[in-house]
């Protein structure tokens, strides 16, 4: 049952101890918009959390070159940060 499958570490891709069906609230290392977490990703990282910027695949191919990409992803970071 796909609803009921592990969950996957976004950084890491090993599987973590909760299931797409369980609430975020009730979860540790889950971050908003990014996803889940492993422990292991989610204690080493100076802050508790590490920053993912996600940039899809039609993003990358649709900007003409990488000066151009960098400047999305840094939006998209200000975004992520509310700046
Ligand atoms: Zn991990």
């Amino acid at each position: 049952m796909e609803n009921n499958s592990i969950e996957r570490c976004i950084l890491c891709n090993v599987e973590t101890q909760y299931r797409v069906s369980d609430h975020i609230d009730y979860r540790t290392g889950y971050i908003e918009g990014v996803g889940q977490l492993c422990l292991h990703c989610y204690n080493n990282n100076p802050d508790g959390k590490k920053i993912v910027v996600k940039v899809s695949e039609k993003t990358i191919l649709d900007t003409p070159n990488d000066a151009s990409l960098g400047g999305v992803v840094r939006n998209e970071y200000y975004k992520l940060k509310g700046l």
